[in-house]
């Protein structure tokens, strides 16, 4: 047989997917894969329940349906000051990850740069690669996931089609500084270079943080792709319905991609998320003290059984130094034992880099029950007692 394309040839299965198998392997409580473990808002659900038995069920218009198109013009106004025209500026997706594909396809080209922020969620770097594009990447690691500005500035040039922005930042739970998006917009306004911006967690920050696209910095309202997800905002990860919002001109070459990707996403999942994108301030406030209040009692747990634990700014992750532990640097075999032994699954870290990855850190997913956090925790500290000098 003729060989297959090479970035999927041969790639490893998702962590995500990997690890969440080898949980229910050893019937571990997982806190690797991030989803949450209570769905969504019940109103929204029966909006979805009803949109479904009275239809339409066939084909909605292929940019999205105008109710949904209009909620996230409204809420870019709302939350941001955006002033978005919902007819031209609006892309809804099947998930942020297939928004992220259809820039990938529409904007890069072969022979292109590509600038991406290690840690990376699973997708960038394959999408980036199918695209014949060559990744120019720049870390930041724990505990401070700080951005080194030579290096950013090192890794742009003349070839730079798009820096590719996570923020908030999975795995690293970090929140761009000011500063730091402000660096990103120069660069990118210097070199002329669109930013895929994957804000999925722009509604989960904490300690009073809010969320900055940086589609409203000076020079990028007109180079930025801002992507969102229903499946973050919402709790409801498994709906995979994403939104996107461009300038016309950057939407529509993303929209043909998107034609021959998915072409439509359910349309009673879109009339059901119109729906919850207006739901009132108190929705948005909850969901961020919701989760800011799993993150202490993560995090506060964890700390009183001897681990280090990686300050966290937003997203529902929660890295963790094992280096206390002496379990040693390879933080895979960290997660298997973990799993194995304990009962509790987390992921490492080292997946989310290409290579050279800081060994010692490990992910915990906290958009879980406080009960199945707080067995989390017992299980871990019952494994430590156990280990010879615990
Ligand atoms: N980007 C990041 C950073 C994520 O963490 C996730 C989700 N899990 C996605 C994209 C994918 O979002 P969706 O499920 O809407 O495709
Ligand atoms: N985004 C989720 C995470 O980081 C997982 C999504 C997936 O499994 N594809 O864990």
């Amino acid at each position: 047989m003729k060989q297959t394309n090479r970035v999927y040839t041969g790639l490893p299965t998702t962590v995500f997917e990997v690890m969440s198998q080898l949980a229910r392997a050893h019937d571990a409580i997982n806190l690797g894969q991030g989803f949450p473990d209570v769905d969504g808002p019940e109103d929204i659900r029966r909006f979805a329940a009803d949109a479904f038995i009275t239809g339409p069920n066939q084909y909605p218009p292929m940019m999205g349906t105008p109710d949904l198109r209009q909620a996230v013009a409204a809420a870019n106004r709302r939350f941001y000051d955006l002033d978005v025209d919902w007819r031209t500026e609006v892309l809804i997706t099947s998930g942020a990850t297939e928004a992220l594909s259809d820039c990938m396809a529409a904007l890069i080209a072969p022979g292109d740069e590509v600038v991406l922020i290690e840690p990376l969620y699973d997708c960038y770097l394959p999408l980036v690669l199918r695209a014949g594009a060559t990744p120019r990447l720049v870390r930041v690691t724990p505990p401070d996931w700080g951005l080194d500005a030579d290096a950013l500035a090192a890794a742009f040039g003349p070839r730079t089609k798009a820096i590719l922005l996570n923020n908030p930042m999975n795995p690293a739970a970090k929140v761009f500084s000011d500063d730091e998006l402000a660096l990103i917009a120069d660069l990118a306004v210097a070199h002329d270079a669109y930013a895929i911006c994957d804000e999925v967690y722009e509604h989960i920050l904490f300690d009073g943080r809010h969320h900055t696209p940086l589609m409203t910095l000076p020079g990028m309202r007109d180079r930025t792709v801002r992507i969102g997800s229903a499946g973050k905002t919402f709790s409801l990860t498994g709906w995979k319905v994403g939104y996107v919002t461009a300038a016309p001109s950057v939407l529509e070459p993303i929209t043909k991609a998107h034609q021959f990707t998915t072409f439509t996403t359910p349309p009673a999942l879109q009339q059901a998320v119109a729906y919850g994108l207006a739901k009132d301030d108190r929705y948005y406030r909850g969901l961020a003290d919701d989760l800011e209040a799993k993150r202490d009692r993560l995090a506060g747990g964890l700390v009183d059984i001897g681990f280090d634990v990686v300050p966290c700014a937003g997203t529902y992750f929660l890295t963790v130094d094992t280096a206390v532990l002496g379990l040693g640097s390879d933080d895979v075999v960290v997660c298997e034992r973990l799993t194995r032994e304990a009962g509790v699954t987390p992921v490492p870290v080292s997946a989310f880099y290409q290579s050279d990855a800081p060994g010692r850190f490990i992910r915990f997913c906290f958009s879980k029950q406080d009960d199945v956090l707080d067995g989390a925790i017992s299980r871990l500290a019952r494994w430590l007692a156990k280990r010879p000098g615990g």
